[in-house]
């Protein structure tokens, strides 16, 4: 039982009783923690201020119960870019969700928390968010321990060089155009083009202050977006309901389009 502090970000909030709200943090040090914000509903709470998809330093108190309590909150930055854009919204809250699903609770990745601060600042300010958002899951997914094995084809050992690869996000292997697997009805990989390839290699061996870098547009943006999607799905085993949000917002493409196998 001790009070504590740390750097955190607010992932998610919901009413919690009569006027508390529910926190789902994630700090530099703890890790992923739930924890009530007792009379935060109340106007004038000196906890009134806490809102999801910020970066505050956190005062708590961890005693016997599974929920910490928050005893204090200073901002350190509140993004105020993502509350005015719905796409930036949906984006930004799917990053939220992912951290939570992939990560549990009490089991600190401190790497996490620049990755996420990098990718709210962005979207909040510039840049395309497709790119940001996305690079930023696949880099989640690294810091969750999960890296896959997407570099020499399965059959030949080659490096693909032309036309496109098939990316088998079920074995985690992945094949040349020359040795792509036949289409089947239970799909456990996609063909996607070599630059959307070239594209994800990029993504994976990003540095945080490179963040943006190798923007995906048009198709690519498609299959690298389907692509994850279907990852997360296999290797997490649910979508977060802001992934449809995000569907949505942006239009995003007809999944009939991806050849599958
Ligand atoms: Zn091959």
């Amino acid at each position: 039982m001790a009070q504590y502090q740390d750097h955190m970000l607010i992932l998610k909030s919901r009413v919690y009783r009569e006027s508390d709200v529910l926190l789902t943090l994630f700090g530099i040090k703890s890790g992923k923690i739930g924890a009530v914000a007792k009379g935060a509903r109340r106007p004038k709470s000196r906890l009134a201020g806490v809102y999801p998809l910020s970066y505050v330093i956190c005062q708590l108190y961890h005693g016997r119960s599974s929920l910490d309590t928050v005893n204090g909150v200073d901002l350190v930055e509140g993004f105020p870019g993502l509350q005015k854009d719905l796409s930036k919204l949906s984006w930004a809250l799917l990053l939220a969700d992912l951290v939570d699903e992939m990560f549990s609770e009490r089991d600190p990745a401190p790497e996490v928390v620049p990755w996420i601060i990098a990718a709210w600042d962005r979207l909040a300010r510039e840049g395309s968010h497709l790119t940001t958002a996305l690079s930023t899951g696949w880099q989640l997914l690294k810091l969750a321990g999960y890296i896959p094995r997407w570099e020499t084809c399965d059959v030949c050992g080659d490096i693909p060089r032309q036309n496109s690869v098939g990316v088998d996000w079920d074995q985690d292997v992945m094949y040349c155009s020359k040795h792509l697997p036949p289409s089947s009805e239970q799909s456990r990989g996609m063909e996607i083009s070599l630059g959307s390839f070239r594209t994800w290699q990029g993504w994976m061996a990003l540095d945080v202050t490179k963040l943006g870098n190798y923007e995906a547009k048009g198709i690519i943006g498609d299959q690298l977006f389907f692509l994850f999607g279907r990852y997360i799905e296999r290797h997490i085993g649910r979508m977060p309901r802001s992934w449809q949000f995000v569907r949505e917002v942006e239009n995003i493409g007809e999944q009939e389009r991806n050849r599958l196998f």
